[in-house]
């Protein structure tokens, strides 16, 4: 017969199953539009119940204390997420991304400091945890400053920075073998372990700094990757069988996730990591051709005879808030008897997905929103290209010229339709910070403003 100890651990471990199911079902509705609330709602319950079922471990601190902290990180996480503007989004999900690694570190703090002797095993799974952890929680809080601008976006590099890196990393593998194997030195094991915390944290900075503000989308994704293979490591450390489940599910998707953005601007990740993304100023391309300037009520004239019409949004929508007013005139051109589509560039805005969630957001149906291979094949069809608040992504110098340091990226190619609006305030850049040919072709009128009010001046027309 079962003791009331067995009995217990046969029920975590039943619910350990249980949550691991709801994970992975919950990352396959994550994979569509239609179905990703549920899936994050599913994802959400079965953490809710992981914790639940492992404070049935008496061992753990008192339940006063895990009802507080709780109660906290729920209040935390609620106001954090309604209060983030979505074009914040990508430095708050860096956040969280370091605070994970964090996680996994306070994990290997605690297992070391448990004070019973511990296997070579678990000794080398800690260490991962506190290295990959310390990565992550430095590397993201880097990514976090250069996507708020609290430091310069551009790769930050400086000479003998390669030996310095070589030299962390002999560094780190030395103390690594001091926290693992123990022998006999002069250095504490409390010593070894502040060492390794401030190496690897170290690390985790001179890994970001490096990298240019256009490459952060993959370094986030990447950054989210460490923080499950970190979590992954803490769950050996501590022989959790869910929070290994869990720590390679976020960072299988995560690797996976990078992979499909290091394609969408066709780099290796290699590339993107070792080496700085350098803008080129105008001087470096010539760019043939004249700005051509409409305003709002000639674009209505166009867009009254238009058949069909595909919208390209980019980061200046989610500046500009101008998904409704966009939604509001995709229902009046569909009325006036055009087709309207959305074509979705996989690195529009500033993260994966951002277009998609503000479409949604003003209620454009998914039906609507078409990937980019799939508008490339038929956008000379189109009678209208409306690039709203979009610039990398519609760049043609990634098709057409050699020495542009996004040549070969794939692109909307906007410039292919048969007349092209660019709503823009002005000729800045975009993220990459290089200039784009789009906007002196023959066929593109630049419509001046911001996308919202040159949106709403559009739709007052067509009401009048
Ligand atoms: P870009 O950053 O290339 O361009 C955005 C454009 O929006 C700017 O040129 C700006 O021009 C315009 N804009 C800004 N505010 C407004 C406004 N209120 N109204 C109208 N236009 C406005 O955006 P894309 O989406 O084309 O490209 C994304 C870039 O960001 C890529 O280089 C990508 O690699 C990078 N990136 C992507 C991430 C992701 O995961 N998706 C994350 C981080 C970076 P102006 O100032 O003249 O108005």
């Amino acid at each position: 017969m079962l003791d009331a100890t067995s009995n217990t651990d046969l029920l975590i471990n039943f619910t350990y199953i249980l949550c691991a199911a709801m994970f992975i079902f919950g990352l396959k509705l994550l994979g569509h539009p239609g179905t990703a609330r549920r899936g994050n709602l599913l994802s959400s319950l079965g953490m809710l119940l992981a914790i639940v079922v492992t404070l049935l471990d008496n061992s753990i601190v008192t339940f006063q204390w895990i009802a507080i902290a709780m109660l906290a990180g729920a209040v935390v996480g609620f106001f954090a997420a309604r209060l983030v503007a979505m074009t914040d989004m990508p430095e708050m999900v860096s956040l969280l991304n370091g605070v994970g690694g964090l996680g996994s570190v306070f994990v290997a703090w605690a297992t070391i400091q448990i004070g019973v002797a511990l296997s070579t095993f678990v000794l080398l799974v800690t260490f991962l945890a506190l290295l990959i952890g310390c990565v992550t929680f430095s590397g993201s809080l880097i990514a976090w400053a250069k996507l708020s601008e609290r430091i310069p976006g551009r790769g930050i590099t400086f000479t003998g920075q390669v030996i310095v890196n070589v030299l962390i990393v002999l560094a780190i593998i030395g103390i690594g073998y001091l926290f693992v194997a123990r022998p006999e030195t002069a250095l504490e094991p409390d010593m070894v372990l502040y060492i390794a915390l401030g190496l690897t944290l170290l690390f985790g900075v001179m890994l970001v700094l490096p990298i240019g503000g256009a490459d952060m989308p993959v370094v986030i994704s990447l950054l989210n990757s460490y923080s499950g293979l970190a979590a992954c490591a803490a769950g050996f450390a501590l022989q959790n069988n869910l929070l290994i489940v869990a720590g390679s599910l976020v960072g299988a998707s995560g690797i996976i996730l990078t992979n499909i953005m290091c394609k969408a601007m066709n780099r290796s990740l290699s590339n993107v990591l070792f080496s700085g993304f350098m803008p080129v100023t105008s001087s470096d391309m010539v760019i043939e051709g004249e700005v051509k300037a409409m305003s709002a009520d000639d674009a209505y004239y166009v867009l009254e005879a238009a058949q069909s019409v595909v919208v390209i949004p980019g980061y200046g929508m989610a500046v500009a808030q101008a998904q409704h007013a966009m939604k509001e005139l995709q229902t009046i051109l569909e009325e006036n008897g055009a087709e309207v589509a959305y074509a979705i560039h996989p690195v529009a805005g500033r993260m994966p997905g951002h277009m998609n969630v503000l479409l949604a957001e003003a209620d454009v149906s998914y039906e609507h929103l078409f990937e980019m291979d799939d508008i490339n094949k038929r956008i000379e069809n189109f009678d209208v290209a409306m690039v709203i608040g979009a610039n990398d992504v519609v760049n043609p110098a990634a098709r057409e010229m050699k020495g542009s340091p996004i040549y070969g990226m794939p692109v909307i190619n906007a410039d292919l339709a048969k007349n092209v609006f660019v709503l823009k305030r002005g000729m800045a850049s975009g993220f990459a910070g290089i200039d784009n040919p789009l906007f002196f072709k023959p066929n593109t009128h630049m419509i001046f403003g911001d996308a919202k009010e040159t949106l709403g001046a559009i739709i007052r027309q067509f009401a009048d």
